[in-house]
Parts: structure tokens; sequence; C-alpha cells
């Protein structure tokens, strides 16, 4: 392709870039913040057609859309992550044609008849609708090597991902299934936090979730807690963070409330890099940063060591 063709496009797309840029770290805690706005695929697969060039956040690099696709989302230049969808990232990571899944039509309930900007009724048509998916997590029993493994699947363009009582009741059920079968488990997370639209129900979902995973924990069962960006608020404060391994993507936001919030509360200036991974990772709370590419690999891994001990008496 020549120059200027590039230079062209590259100008033509200046309008609408913005929305191809994943998710700053304030839209995550702007999603906690209860706003009733987020930036997610809706607007973006809206606003974009089909086969353009996306532009790296982080590099400049403008790379073709199928390129970008081919590359799991992540940028061949700096290795920037992209975010990527829920089925996306299942198909990554576990066999072709493995992955049977739980729950799929399992949807929310206006329980509390809330009413914002839009009805949450209307809210979750719309985004049901415009990404195909009954809510923001998918889970399954999959094979990953030669592990069989119960795996969930966060995706933050359903409602930032946030954690309802369909997300905690399928991920329950997953976790349930996954002690009652013996299996190992994955939980890939991407989440603005509690869904607020379902008040005290979304919030009842980490104590749910987390009563859980201790059962899974108590059958000696490894978990493996993905965190990708981002991960924040009710969904860190639960599941995500009670992994007895617990790795993230590069660059990944991860944190309870917003920086601001936490810069506001405690009148101090918060450390450069503050809620990374790689500042995470620095100050002990996660074990590991994987790329997405090597994801599979590593968790195999890691499970191939985690499953040793049960391997040798079975
Ligand atoms: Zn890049």
């Amino acid at each position: 392709m020549s120059k200027t063709t590039f230079t062209r496009k590259t100008l033509g797309l200046e309008t609408v870039e913005p929305a191809v840029t994943p998710a700053p770290p304030a839209a995550a805690e702007k999603a906690f913040a209860r706003k009733p706005k987020m930036p997610g695929a809706k607007s973006r697969k809206k606003d974009i057609p089909e086969g353009l060039w996306n532009k790296c956040p982080k590099c400049a690099n403008m790379i073709y859309d199928r390129e970008l696709d081919e590359n799991l989302k992540v940028c061949q230049k700096c290795g920037f992550h992209f975010p990527i969808g829920a089925r996306e990232r299942i198909h990554s990571l576990v066999e072709t044609c493995s992955f049977e899944e739980m729950d799929a039509g399992m949807t929310s309930v206006d329980i509390l008849q809330f009413t914002g900007v839009a009805s949450y009724t209307s809210k979750l048509r719309s985004y049901q609708e415009s990404t195909g998916q009954k809510d923001a997590v998918i889970t399954g029993i999959g094979t990953m090597g030669r592990h069989r493994l119960a795996l969930g699947v966060m995706d933050f363009s359903f409602l930032g991902g946030s954690m309802g009582s369909v997300v905690g009741e399928k991920l329950t059920r997953l976790i349930e299934k996954a002690t009652e079968k013996e299996l190992p488990l994955i939980i890939v997370s991407t989440s603005g936090g509690a869904r607020m639209y379902e008040g005290m129900f979304s919030l009842m979902q980490m104590a749910k979730t987390s009563g859980a995973l201790a059962y899974h924990a108590k059958a000696r069962l490894p978990y493996v807690s993905v965190l990708t960006h981002p991960t924040t608020a009710g969904v860190m404060a639960s599941y995500a963070s009670l992994g007895d391994l617990i790795v993230a993507e590069p660059g990944a936001m991860i944190g309870f409330a917003g920086p601001r919030v936490i810069k506001d509360t405690t009148q101090a200036e918060l450390p450069p890099g503050f809620q990374t991974a790689e500042f995470l990772l620095d100050h002990g709370l996660i074990d590991a940063i994987v790329s997405r590419k090597e994801m599979k690999e590593k968790l195999m891994t890691y499970l191939d060591f985690m499953t040793e001990n049960r391997r040798g008496a079975a």
C-alpha cells in the first residue's frame, strides 16, 4: 500500500478514532461511580464500519482490523492489548469444539424496576442485541491441552462487564460444577464492578461466588484468576482476587476504587503506575503478568504443576 493511501485513511478516521481505543482507566472508575453511559462495544460497533484501520493508543501504529484479529487483538509493534470479546478469548484458550457452554440462556430480571436515563429492562435488551450475548459472562467446560477445566470469561462490552445476579449465578454454578466434577477452574475477569441496576442483589454475588470458591478450595482443586483490563470494584473484591494463582495481562488496570477517589480520600499523591498490573506485580498482589499470546501455554503449565499430586494419586 502506498504511503499516500495510508495517510488519507488515517485522516479519514480521525473523527471516530477515540471510539476504537479501549476504555481508559477513568472509564472503569466512572462505571463504579454509577455513570449511566458506559463506553463499550455498542457505540464502537455503531460508529465504525468494518474492515478499517485501528490506531494503537500506545504506539500510534495503524493496524488493519483483520491483522489485529489474527494477532488476538494485540499490537504487533508494541504489544498493547486491545479489548477482546469473551467468545474470541474462549476460542484462544480452549481446544476447538471442546467447549460446552452452561446456562447460555440465563437473563437478568429487573427486580427493582430500576429506571435512570433509561430503564434497566431496555438497557439489557439493547446490550443483548448489540453484543449477541445474554449477559456479561460466558461459562462452560472445555479442554485446554490435556486438562479438562471449568472456564468463565467476562466481556466488558456488555454493560461494562458489570456483575449482576446472572454473572454471579453463572459463575457460582460453574464453580460448583468444577467442585462436583473435580475440575480446575479458570476465570478471566474484566469488570467495572457490581451492577448498580440490581442494587443489593448484585452485591450479594460477591459473597455467593466467594462461598462457592471456598468449597472448591476445600476440595483442593486449583483456581487461576486471570485479570484483564480493567478489573475493578466488586469483582476485584471477590472472585477475581481469590485465585490460588492470580495472573494479569500487561498494562491492565486493576483495583477497587478508582485512582481519583483514592486520591481524594487519602489526600496523597499516587505513585506512578498506580493500579497497573506491573505495579501490582511489584507489590505482590498478583503472581505473574502474561501476554495474551502466551496465555494458553502458561495456563497449561500452571495447571500441570498444580494438578501434579492429584494425577500422581489417581
Ligand atoms: Zn502499539
